[in-house]
């Protein structure tokens, strides 16, 4: 039987950091920026604000470099 492929099946997400797929049970977060803003959320295919770079992160390891990353480009 085959299964429906949904639009979000089409595309693979990557970890911005470690560059590792994501699976469908991986539990991942958002890091969005926003008009200077970073804001963290739980995973979602879709994207949370108009105009905002969203940035898939695998875990609190990389969501921590990411936001490290994020904070040193302000300095
Ligand atoms: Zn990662």
């Amino acid at each position: 039987m085959a299964t429906p492929v949904s639009e979000r099946g089409e595309r693979t997400y990557t970890c911005d950091i470690c560059k590792v797929q994501k699976r469908e049970t991986n539990r991942w977060w958002l890091a969005v920026t926003h008009e200077g803003r970073l804001t963290i959320q739980p995973w979602s295919a879709a994207t949370p604000t108009k105009g905002a770079a969203v940035v898939d992160i695998c875990g609190c390891d990389c969501m921590a470099k990411l936001v490290s990353r994020w904070m040193s480009e302000r300095l």
